[in-house]
């Protein structure tokens, strides 16, 4: 499979940026996970908008679903241009009612997950992780039954995550905070706690994302490297993995 980072600021983008966000594409079908604030933009760079098959959405803070409500728009406007209304699918837990029934819209349909079940969507199969957040949030651990790629999400660092991520050829980790500072009050992690996963579960990659605007992201990586041995990156937009590209 092919994943391109979209966005990868925690908290609001910086200039001309965008806050989490994913495409994952395999055999011409294309899976956005989270819509940060910036995404519906910065995805066009890649992607026609309406070649977009489905959205899953972690959880619901704004920095991981500001632009659902225009990719709701771009879908309408799209319908109209085309004559033809086709219905988006996005995949959203449903621990927060209000925000899961903003999911569903004229061209799109909001449709929830059973965390503790492996949900189907397209090529891909989808298993949670319940994560250490202020709201409901769900990482999640994505394969094409070929590569496995795992998502922190946001969440505070836990054991769990090291059965959960086992063996991923990459992990992406909330990276909120650097090693010397404490992001569990926020329900984030730090390069170090990322790296630590990354090691106790024998992961192939590493790639640290939803950063902070502020320091020098670089010294992230240099923390990271203490603590695991493999590839790491510092997300950016537009950045691909497939095997043994990166
Ligand atoms: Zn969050």
């Amino acid at each position: 499979m092919k994943c391109t980072v979209i966005g990868f600021w925690g908290g609001f983008p910086a200039e001309g940026g965008a806050t989490s966000s994913y495409l994952f594409e395999k055999d011409n079908f294309s899976l956005l996970i989270d819509v940060g604030s910036g995404a519906l933009s910065t995805v066009q760079k890649y992607k026609h908008v309406m070649d977009i098959d489905a959205v899953v959405l972690s959880h619901y803070h704004h920095d991981h679903i500001a632009d659902i409500g225009v990719l709701q728009y771009a879908w309408l406007v799209h319908s109209y241009i085309r004559e033809e209304k086709e219905i988006l699918p996005i995949y959203g837990h449903k621990e927060n009612k209000e925000k899961f029934e903003a999911l569903s819209h004229e061209c799109t349909e909001g449709i929830a997950y059973d965390p503790n079940s492996e949900l189907k969507v397209g090529p891909f199969s989808i298993s949670f992780l319940k994560t250490n957040h202020p709201v409901p949030c769900y990482g999640m651990r994505i394969s094409d039954g070929e590569d496995v790629i795992v998502y922190t999400a946001d969440t505070t660092y836990k054991e769990e995550w090291i059965d959960f991520a086992k063996d991923a050829d990459l992990l992406i980790t909330d990276c909120n905070f650097y090693e010397k500072q404490d992001g569990s009050a926020a329900g984030h992690m730090t390069s170090k706690e990322g790296a630590t996963i990354a090691s106790n579960a024998n992961v192939g990659e590493l790639l640290l994302s939803h950063l902070p605007q502020y320091g020098d992201t670089n010294d992230l990586v240099l923390e990271a490297e203490k603590y695991f041995s493999g590839k790491i990156q510092l997300a950016k937009t537009g950045l691909v993995w497939e095997k043994d590209s990166i």
